[in-house]
């Protein structure tokens, strides 16, 4: 079966079992081929259906992305939009994709546009705003095209700031009862997906096949979201048997797509294998991830947070325990069962603190197992600071760094973290919020999935047209166990 066959596969496969398309010279993008070399086989098939799909867009991107004729008479039809019905109907449909929040919310909102994208034969172009820190980070992904939205083509300045109430909006389209027969299409409308999206019935109805109706015919559809919502389009009826037959495990999608996807520049290349190379290559038996981060609605002390982190590293058996008393191996003649064994600990935060003191830990001590444990932390950059590019280079170097590990423990509810494990296709230990300030019971969760968690869903029922459970209504959809109120993808 495909996952035996791809368990025997050979780790040089540079296509990942079909994912990546072969036409690209290597130079350009030097992770796109390189990037497994660094992980554990992944253990997830790719299905026949995904490659199709893949190569079935990547054909349609050649065909209508910017540089084609196809693309300049879509940008005409904007400015000015045919009266005539028939003229509605282009040739070339596209889904522009604008950023919004931190990197790890970025790259998840960006692979479910792609996701979107490919389901309805859109084509995905990316929108840079001025100051958006974003140049340089990512190769281009499509073969014999490009993805970046030339600049000056959507006339409508602004993206960023759309919002609830923009006039555009699926949802005050919906409202105003204008859906799928509006004739000729409007021109370009707008998909509100931001975390607020949710407070009215309307603009949740894009995870419905009325709200799909109403977008169907629509030249241009501008997105803004901070939100990975590839649940929601498993939510959505007529996309129920593309799906399932393209992911026949559902909670590796994010898993496959990032790969496809999301290759990081040269730059960013450059730092993740120097990195790699000096402080993690050498001689490790096991490679240990461990990502930090606080969140100002979970406040808990660093003390708290050190002690969260160690017993559940401890208690999961992730990093070897330290006695009390100095192990006294020389004197009782024998050597420790795992003697010489070594353990590369990466430690990813904005943070130093903690790497310092499990440092200090294995500094101090010696471990009962005899095992020697090396810590790691490329950066402490202190604060987010998502506009500038430098920071963000090096935030994507180390989910990438993150993605190299056989064993993960994230933060619970980070989107940063969901990346890093989610590209790794590990589901990781999670350290979970705390309580009250203290560190709760169990510290961490071996996560039930490897899929990252869709923080606001849209918990409207299309049939009934009513609020409901969205983490209650199918089988393979569930409540997060990192973030309750979010639903994620098992
Ligand atoms: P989330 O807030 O955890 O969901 O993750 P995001 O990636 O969306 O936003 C957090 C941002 O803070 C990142 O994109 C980085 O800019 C920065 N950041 C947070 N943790 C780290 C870290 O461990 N390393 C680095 N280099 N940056 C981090």
């Amino acid at each position: 079966d495909d996952a035996v066959a791809a368990a025997v596969e050979p780790r040089n496969d540079r296509l990942l079992g079909g994912l990546l398309s072969p036409d690209f010279d290597d130079s350009s993008c030097l992770s796109r081929y390189r990037a497994g070399l660094y992980r554990r086989q992944s253990p997830h098939a790719v299905s026949p259906h995904l490659v199709a799909s893949l190569r079935r867009y990547e054909s349609i991107h050649r065909r209508c992305g910017p540089g084609t004729s196809a693309h300049e008479r879509a940008v005409a039809r904007l400015g000015s939009p045919p009266s005539n019905t028939s003229d509605a109907d282009a040739e070339c449909r596209y889904l522009v994709w604008t950023p919004l929040e931190g990197l790890g919310n970025r790259m998840l909102t960006l692979t479910s546009a792609f996701l979107y994208a490919l389901l309805t034969d859109r084509v995905l172009l990316f929108h840079h705003p001025a100051g958006d820190g974003l140049r340089d980070l990512f190769c281009e992904p499509f073969p014999g095209s490009t993805w970046t939205l030339p600049e000056g083509d959507f006339p409508f300045s602004g993206m960023q700031g759309f919002n609830a109430r923009t006039r555009e909006s699926l949802g005050n389209a919906l409202r105003r009862g204008e859906g799928a027969d509006r004739d000729p299409p409007p021109p370009w409308m707008y998909v509100h997906l931001r975390h607020d999206y949710n407070r009215n019935g309307n603009d949740p109805r894009f995870f419905c096949d009325d709200g799909q109706d109403a977008l169907r015919r629509v030249g241009w559809v501008v997105l803004l979201s901070d939100n990975y919502f590839v649940p929601g389009l498993f939510l959505v009826p007529r996309f129920e048997r593309a799906l399932s037959r393209v992911f026949p495990r559902r909670d590796a999608a994010f898993h496959h797509l990032g790969r496809y996807l999301l290759h990081p520049s040269n730059t960013v290349w450059g730092m993740v294998t120097r990195y790699h190379t000096s402080y993690m290559a050498c001689g490790a038996a096991e490679r240990v991830g461990i990502q930090v981060r606080s969140f100002y609605w979970a406040r808990i002390s660093t003390d708290e947070l050190y002690g969260q982190i160690m017993s559940c590293a401890h208690g999961e058996n992730i990093l070897p325990r330290v006695p009390q008393q100095e192990p006294n191996f020389t004197a009782a003649g024998e050597q420790p069962a795992a003697a010489g064994r070594r353990k590369a600990v990466l430690v990813v935060s904005l943070h130093g603190a903690y790497s310092e003191r499990i440092k200090d830990l294995y500094y101090e001590h010696g471990t009962a197992s005899g095992e020697s444990v090396s810590v790691f932390q490329p950066t402490h950059l202190d604060r987010q600071r998502s506009g500038e590019q430098l920071h963000n280079q090096k935030a994507l170097a180390e989910m990438m760094l993150l993605s190299f590990s056989d064993v993960v423990v994230t933060s619970a509810a980070s989107t940063f973290g969901y990346v890093g494990h989610g590209l790794a296709g590990l589901r990781p230990w999670v350290l979970m919020s705390p309580l009250e300030k203290k560190v709760p019971d169990p510290p961490c969760r071996l996560a039930a999935t490897i899929e990252p968690c869709f923080h606001t869903p849209p918990n409207y029922d299309c049939r009934t047209r009513a609020k409901g459970d969205t983490g209650k209504m199918v089988r393979h959809i569930r409540h997060c166990e990192d973030f309750e109120n979010g639903v994620q993808l098992v």
